[in-house]
C-alpha cells in the first residue's frame, strides 16, 4: 500500500511513498502528512475468521491486509512485544462495567498508558528500517508525560536509533518523571527543561526546522525523525485494538456478529479516534465514534458546529493532561479522507493564517454521521471516578471523560466500548482526591491510599521506580537544549 499527501503535492515531494518512507519522514508537501491511498476492506468474513484468533494473530491479519513494506520477521518481532504485557494471552482486556458499557483497557504495557499499544511495536519497525538502510536516526521527543516514557522504553538499546526526550521540570507527575529519569541506556538522553510544556515543544519545533542543527547531525551521519502521533507507523497499530475490542464483545456474548456498537474515545491528538475511524471504514460495525474531551473542548465544538476556532483559546491545565491539546493533528486525516486534498489544504491554510476554519453544512453533516462529541470538566470527571469506583471499577481521569459522552451522545441503545488510556497509577493524586477528598502532592502517598481503598497492590514496575537510581540528571535552561543534545551525540 502507498501513502499520499493530505495537502496535495508541491512538485518537490514524491507523489506517493511507501509505508517505511512515510514512517521515516512523516511530513509531506505544504506541511501536510501522509495518509493511506486506500484502505483494506476486511468485512464480516475477516471478523468471523479472527473470532478465535489471539491478539497477535489478529494484528498480523490486519497488517498483512494493509500490504506494508515490512518483512514478516520484523512484524513478528514487533508484535512479540505484546507478550510483555500483563497477560500475553490477552494484552487488551475488555471489561464489562455496566449492562451496555464495556471498557477496553489499553494500558497493560510497560509504561502503564495506552501509548505503549502503538509505540512498543513501532520501535522495532523503525529500528529495523534504519538498520536495513544502514542509516542512523535521532528521535526528538517533547513530552508532557505519557509519550516520553513510552518512546524511551521502546527505543532502549535498539540499534541505529537514539532518543533525546525533553520534559518540563515540574510539569509531569512523579511517576512519569521517574519512568524517564531512571532509564539507563547509552542511546537515550532525557533532558529536564526549565519551563513549561510549550517551551519544550517550541524548542523541539525549532530544532526540527533548524538548518544548522540538521547540518551538524549530518556531519555525524545522523538523520532526524519523530515518533509523534501523526506518524502513520503509530496509527496503523491503533486500528487493531478497535477490531479486537469488537471481537471481544462478540466472544463475551454481549453482541452478535454484525451488530453495531459505539466506540467512545478520550481524545487529544485524535490518534486513537482515527484508528477507530479507519477500522469503521474497513468494515467494523460501528454506529458512531463518541469523542470525549476535557475543558479543552475544541473537538466538541468542532463536531457540534463545524467551526475549528482557536482564536480566543489558550490551553487550560486539567486533571486529564494528555488531552490538554488544542491543535489536534490527526483531524487533518479525517478532513482529507472526507473532503479531499484541495479542501484540506484550504482549511489547514485558514487555520494557520486565521486560526480558524468553518465547515459547510454539508461537510458538517458528513462529520456528524460518523462522530458525536461532548466534554467533561474536572469535577464531573472526579464524580464519575467516584461513582464508578463505588460500583467496583477503578479508572483514571482520561477514561472518566468518556462517561459524559456515553450519557449525552448516544441516540440508540447500543453497546458502547469505552477506551481506557491510563492505569490508575499514572494519575494517582487526582484519583485519590476523587475517592477520599485527600490532597496528595506526591504520587507515592496517593498510590498507597488508593491501593488501601481498593484492596489492590501497587504494580511492581511502579513501586520499583521509587527506589531506582536516577541516571538521567540533566536539568537545563531552554536555550541550552541544542548543545546538550549535540554533546550527547
Ligand atoms: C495520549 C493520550 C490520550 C489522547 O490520545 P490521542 O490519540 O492523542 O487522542 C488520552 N489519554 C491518555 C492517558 C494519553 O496518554
Amino acid at each position: 500500500m502507498n501513502f499520499i499527501e493530505t495537502r496535495g503535492n508541491d512538485g518537490q515531494h514524491p507523489q506517493k511513498v511507501s509505508f517505511s518512507q512515510a514512517i521515516l519522514s512523516p511530513i509531506s508537501s505544504f506541511g501536510g502528512i501522509y495518509s493511506p491511498e486506500s484502505l483494506p476492506v476486511l468485512g464480516e468474513s475477516f471478523l468471523n475468521k479472527h473470532l478465535s484468533s489471539n491478539y497477535k494473530t489478529l494484528a498480523r491479519g490486519v497488517l498483512v491486509a494493509f500490504e506494508i513494506d515490512i518483512d514478516p520477521t520484523t512484524i513478528d518481532q514487533a508484535l512479540a512485544l505484546y507478550d510483555e504485557f500483563d497477560d500475553p494471552a490477552n494484552p487488551v482486556p475488555v471489561v464489562k462495567v455496566k449492562d451496555d458499557l464495556y471498557v477496553s483497557e489499553l494500558y497493560h504495557g510497560p509504561t502503564r498508558a495506552f501509548k505503549d499499544m502503538a509505540l512498543q511495536p513501532f520501535g522495532i519497525v523503525l529500528s529495523s528500517i534504519a538498520q536495513k538502510r544502514n542509516e542512523n536516526y535521532l528521535i526528538l521527543a517533547a513530552t508532557s508525560g505519557d509519550t516520553g516514557p513510552a518512546a524511551l522504553e521502546t527505543f532502549k538499546n535498539r540499534a541505529n536509533v537514539r532518543v533525546a526526550c525533553m520534559y518540563p521540570v515540574g510539569g509531569t507527575s512523579d511517576v512519569q518523571r521517574l519512568q524517564m529519569v531512571t532509564e539507563d541506556a547509552e542511546n537515550l538522553k532525557v533532558i529536564g527543561v526549565k519551563g513549561d510544556f510549550d517551551d519544550t515543544q517550541n524548542a523541539l519545533k525549532r530544532l526540527l526546522a533548524s538548518e544548522s542543527f540538521n547540518q551538524k547531525l549530518k556531519e555525524k551521519n545522523i538523520s532526524l525523525s519523530a515518533a509523534n502521533s501523526v506518524n502513520f507507523g503509530r496509527i496503523i497499530f491503533q486500528t487493531i485494538y478497535h477490531i479486537h475490542s469488537y471481537l471481544e464483545l462478540v466472544r463475551q456474548n454481549a453482541i452478535s456478529m454484525g451488530e453495531k456498537v459505539y466506540l467512545n474515545v478520550p481524545s487529544g491528538n485524535f490518534g486513537n479516534a482515527l484508528g477507530g475511524y479507519y477500522a469503521m471504514k474497513m468494515g467494523l460495525p460501528v454506529e458512531k465514534i463518541l469523542i470525549a474531551s476535557n475543558n479543552n473542548n475544541i473537538l466538541t465544538q468542532f463536531i457540534k458546529t463545524g467551526a475549528y476556532d482557536l482564536r480566543t483559546l489558550a490551553v487550560i491545565p486539567t486533571t486529564s493532561p494528555a488531552m490538554d491539546i488544542l491543535k489536534s493533528s490527526n483531524i487533518e486525516r479525517i478532513l482529507f479522507d472526507l473532503f479531499g486534498e484541495a479542501r484540506t489544504r484550504e482549511l489547514m491554510k485558514q487555520l494557520d493564517s486565521k486560526k480558524c476554519y468553518q465547515l459547510t453544512d454539508t461537510e458538517l453533516a458528513q462529520i456528524q454521521a460518523i462522530f458525536a462529541a461532548d466534554y467533561c470538566n474536572d469535577d464531573e470527571g472526579k464524580a464519575y471516578i467516584k461513582k464508578t469506583f463505588a460500583k467496583g471499577y477503578l479508572m483514571d481521569p482520561h477514561t472518566a471523560t468518556c462517561f459524559k459522552a456515553y450519557e449525552t451522545c448516544r441516540d440508540k441503545p447500543l453497546k458502547t466500548i469505552v477506551y481506557s488510556t491510563a492505569e490508575w497509577t499514572k494519575f494517582s493524586p487526582v484519583i485519590a482526591n476523587a475517592l477520599t477528598g485527600e490532597m496528595d502532592t506526591h504520587d507515592i502517598d496517593a498510590l498507597k491510599s488508593i491501593a488501601q481503598e481498593a484492596h489492590i497492590k501497587i504494580p511492581a514496575m511502579i513501586n520499583e521506580l521509587f527506589n531506582k537510581e536516577i541516571c538521567q540528571k540533566s536539568i537545563i535552561e531552554k536555550d541550552a537544549i541544542e548543545d546538550e543534545i549535540l554533546s550527547f551525540l
